[in-house]
């Protein structure tokens, strides 16, 4: 039997469906450094274009930048290139314990430990650190990869409504008789780009002896005043218990994550997170670019302070062009066009003018809420801005949906 046309068909006619509900994911090969200015082959096979990128993770534009890359390559010389093994057996360099170290001094926490990425540290850290005695609490929409986490570990799960805090409370109080209690939120939404209320949580958190878990991976780098993160926006450094994060969005972009937090919590991770025991870390030319990745942040906020003056120009932009957005302060700036179709056709046809940014929509965001989510830079440069917004005023003519209130759209094109 082996691998039957019977099986394949099981997997082609799965397949067909994904297509058939135009849920199909196709992937745009970058043929160029991830940068604000790249170049794109979209479809596959078609030539190469150049395009001005508005939805990467590249908050800082660190991602190519010289000081880095010359720092990976010096890594690389010095280090090797990998390090078959996991940490445990052989797979510890000097420059993993010194990553571990300056990543606790920049997040403001006691201790770190490097994960292969943050979706691991995810993955490993619930599992590790509580029992069926405790109990999880998460926000409604925190990211996947938690949920995976959640979902290899044997305490009790809740959740509460989005940032809704008076249903965290009540989430408090009802499982107040257990062990240990774990409050878990993401610290910035991928999605809508809004923050989450640290502030009145560690306060929750006080009140009913409850831990504090924020996976700041959309945040750490360039929110708060000098980028340490959500925990520095909402003016509660020390106060969290369980930082993840990863090194594959600002710090960098290329890979990695890490758990960052309380001494004994990582010591747990290190003596029993299975993505950290069994799988290799990071490797020492990555390592090395994160070391310089901090450096540069340690010494100057001039890079975050370009991307709040970048994001603000934008939104401004897009507020007086008539777009509908989702509120909010952070680089994530949703352009809401509510329709599924629309936000694909929208997508196409910012590319053909040369615009590179991906329209969501369900399962990726809740059905009726599809979007353009764009993705400010500190890489991007106001020519950037300003040749984005031109072609994102030129389709929103094409599709009158300028000055238009978000039931307006809905009327013009479903929901
Ligand atoms: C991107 C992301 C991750 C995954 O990070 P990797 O290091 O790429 O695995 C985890 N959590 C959140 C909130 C993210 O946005």
């Amino acid at each position: 039997m082996g691998y039957s046309d019977t099986v394949r068909k099981i997997y082609q006619d799965q397949i067909q469906d994904i297509k058939d509900a135009g849920l199909f994911k196709q992937e745009r090969f970058i043929h160029s450094t991830q940068a604000a200015d790249i170049e794109v082959e979209f479809p596959a096979g078609a030539g190469v274009k150049k395009a001005i990128n508005m939805c990467a993770n590249n908050y800082l534009g660190l991602s190519s930048h010289p000081e880095v890359v010359a720092a990976a390559h010096a890594g690389l010389d010095h280090r090797g290139y990998g390090m078959s093994s996991v940490r445990f057996i052989c797979g510890t360099q000097d420059i993993h314990r010194e990553l571990e170290q300056r990543v606790t001094k920049f997040l403001g926490t006691e201790d770190t430990i490097l994960f292969p990425s943050c979706m691991d540290a995810n993955a490993g850290v619930f599992e590790a650190i509580l029992t069926n005695e405790d109990v999880m609490i998460s926000d409604r929409l925190v990211h996947a990869s938690i949920i995976d986490g959640i979902r290899l570990c044997g305490a009790m799960h809740d959740t509460f409504k989005h940032s809704n805090m008076k249903h965290l409370e009540k989430k408090l109080e009802l499982h107040n008789d257990k062990r240990l209690k774990v409050v878990i939120t993401d610290g910035v939404f991928s999605m809508d780009g809004d923050t989450a209320k640290l502030d009145e949580m560690a306060d929750l958190c006080d009140k009913y002896d409850a831990m504090l878990f924020v996976d700041d991976s959309h945040a750490s780098g360039f929110i708060g005043k000098t980028g340490r993160g959500t925990h520095e926006k909402c003016d509660i450094m020390g106060r969290v218990d369980i930082i993840t994060t990863t090194f594959g969005k600002a710090l960098g972009g290329a890979s990695g994550g890490c758990v960052s937090g309380r001494k004994e919590i990582v010591e747990m991770c290190r003596q029993k997170a299975r993505p950290y025991l069994f799988s290799n870390t990071i490797a020492p030319v990555v390592v090395s670019g994160v070391l310089k990745v901090l450096e540069i942040l340690s010494k100057s906020t001039e890079r975050r302070d370009k991307l709040e003056a970048n994001t603000e120009y934008w939104r401004k932009g897009l507020t007086e062009a008539g777009f509908v957005l989702k509120e909010g302060d952070t680089p994530i700036v949703p352009v809401m066009l509510f329709n599924a179709k629309l936000s694909q056709d929208f997508s196409n046809d910012l590319f053909d003018l040369g615009i590179y940014a991906i329209g969501f929509f369900f399962p990726v965001v809740p059905k009726g809420q599809a979007r353009i989510r764009t993705q400010i830079s500190a890489g991007h440069e106001i020519h950037h801005l300003d040749q984005a917004l031109d072609a994102f005023i030129k389709v929103g003519k094409k599709y009158d949906i300028l000055g238009k209130t978000k039931n307006e759209i809905i009327q013009m094109y479903g929901a």
